[in-house]
């Protein structure tokens, strides 16, 4: 099996190729050259397997030239005691006779971006010693919360590696900034941008262009990589925990080995939902993508409509982490359904350069709406959500599984299809507190890291550790640039 570019399929790489480099020279995204299909009787082995078994077994299916044992290594480091706080690392928790919820976060930085981000760091350092790499890698992120915190944690003080995170200084929530600010490890480094997300993003891509920057950077031993969504490593752990959800529903007795479910998942980007698309197409029995947006609906206008427009108001919501206009990663679902139409790929995504908008022709449309449901959840039906699940389930989850929840709710009640479905749940409530507490009835909120202890005293449910910790840890960083000057910071950390 070799990769592709989505823009230029003429282009094959291998998968440490893939990895390494990101994304492709013509802007394109890595994908598999031909999906591979679960081996007949693969899910009754799965279930009974740990997780760090099943994510080889799936991983090994997509990277020929990483050995088995090799693997095993990175899942029992990435996935081990020391990082996550549950042995199942990625619980299928039971909800209701057919709504079963899998918690993607109980890693260290409490949302779904750990489930990747631990691997990804094995995968990366790996590809460099297979691509003869005698550089350094330097991480850049530009983060809007999660993915910077995930991605420090991910490669703190691994070999060969530097990361450097840039958040806007005004973006994030409290918590999010104080978990980057006490960051650990000797290879990190994080800067505040003065601005919103736009301007660190396009910062940081301006930096990944800048041909001076890279020859200087070579010379000194350093090439620039990403840890962004777009990276085929951050792709395929999140197969994993699909195929490893029907497992567990096997185990539970929710299922019988075949019976379709229905996957729900609160999307941004669009890699979390993209990686079960792929776990479907290799051939676990799913029936329905539901994909659950917030205000921030344009994947719901794109799937119902065929009709991709990012032309229309931004809104900052409860779920930040839905927050976007741009989904990257549809442009691998364009490339599987196109037939690998590369040619046809590129085009729709130089419109979307160009005009922000582009439709797609009637044959994906009706491959869309065969695979797909959509919907949206306003700022009021989250908050209720979390409200209503606390009072009549006791159970407490964040904003972003609230959007979820809430979509599978309307998609329901508008088609009665009630067959059993796995939501993921993105992050730990405790991560967004503020409104979870205010979902939940309270009104006087406190500031900080004493909401930890606020939401905790209201639920019963003590929070995670490394949250908890937050207030024991000493600020190691409090730069904040200019976005102009982020050059400059990035030389200064490697120097
Ligand atoms: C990143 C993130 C999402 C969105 O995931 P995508 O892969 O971008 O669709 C949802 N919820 C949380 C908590 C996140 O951190």
């Amino acid at each position: 099996m070799y990769y592709r570019s989505t823009r230029d399929k003429s282009l094959r790489y291998t998968p440490a190729q893939a990895i390494a480099q990101g994304l492709s020279r013509e802007g394109g995204l890595f994908v598999p050259d031909a999906l591979p299909k679960l081996p007949e009787g693969a899910l009754e082995r799965l279930k009974g397997m740990t997780y760090q078994q099943r994510a080889v077994y799936v991983m090994g299916l997509y990277l020929p030239g990483f050995s088995e044992a090799e693997l095993t290594g990175f899942a029992e480091k990435a996935y081990g005691p020391a990082k996550f706080d549950t042995p199942d690392v990625a619980p299928v928790r039971k909800v209701d006779e057919n709504t079963y919820c899998l918690e993607l976060w109980h890693g260290p930085t409490c949302a779904f971006k750990d489930m990747a981000l631990q691997m990804l760091p094995h995968l990366l350092t790996a590809s460099l010693v297979k691509n003869e790499e005698q550089r350094t890698v330097c991480i850049l992120v530009a983060t809007s919360g999660d993915t910077g915190k995930g991605a420090l944690e991910g490669f703190k003080d691994v070999d060969r590696t530097r990361i450097m995170v840039f958040y806007p200084k005004d973006g994030v929530s409290e918590i999010q900034e104080m978990q980057m600010r006490t960051q650990e490890g000797d290879n990190v480094g994080v800067c505040a941008v003065v601005g919103n997300f736009d301007d660190a993003q396009t910062g940081v891509k301006r930096l990944f262009s800048d041909e001076a920057l890279r020859e200087n950077l070579s010379e000194r031993g350093y090439f620039f990589s990403s840890a962004n969504s777009i990276n085929w490593g951050r792709v395929l752990p999140q197969i994993v925990y699909y195929i490893s959800s029907y497992a567990e529903l096997l185990r539970q007795g929710a299922i019988r080995n075949g019976d379709k479910i229905n996957i729900c998942v609160p999307t941004g980007n669009f890699g979390n939902i993209l990686a079960a698309f792929y776990a479907k197409e290799m051939g676990l029995p799913v029936n329905k993508l539901i994909c659950a947006s917030n205000s921030n609906n344009v994947l719901t206008d794109f799937l119902t409509t065929g009709i991709y427009d990012r032309n229309r108001p931004f809104y900052t919501t409860v779920s930040p982490s839905m927050d976007i206009l741009i989904s990257s990663n549809l442009e691998r679902l364009l490339y599987v359904l196109s037939g690998e139409d590369d040619a046809l790929v590129s085009d729709y995504m130089a419109q979307l350069a160009a005009n922000g908008r582009y439709e797609v022709s009637d044959g994906i449309k009706a491959q869309v709406r065969e695979l797909f449901a959509a919907g949206f959840s306003t700022e009021d039906e989250t908050k209720q959500t979390i409200g209503k699940m606390w009072r009549d389930k006791h159970y407490l989850i964040d904003t972003h599984s609230a959007v979820a929840f809430h979509v599978l709710e309307q998609y329901r009640a508008a088609c009665g299809d009630d067959r059993v479905t796995v939501v993921a749940s993105t992050a730990s409530p405790f991560k967004f507190g503020d409104a979870v507490l205010e979902s939940v009835g309270v009104t006087d909120l406190r500031g900080g890291v004493a909401l930890l202890d606020q939401l905790a005293e209201v639920s019963g449910i003590p929070a995670p550790k490394p949250l908890a910790s937050l207030k024991d840890k000493a600020l190691r960083f409090d730069a904040c640039v200019e976005k102009e000057n982020m050059e400059q910071a990035v030389l200064d950390f490697l120097s």
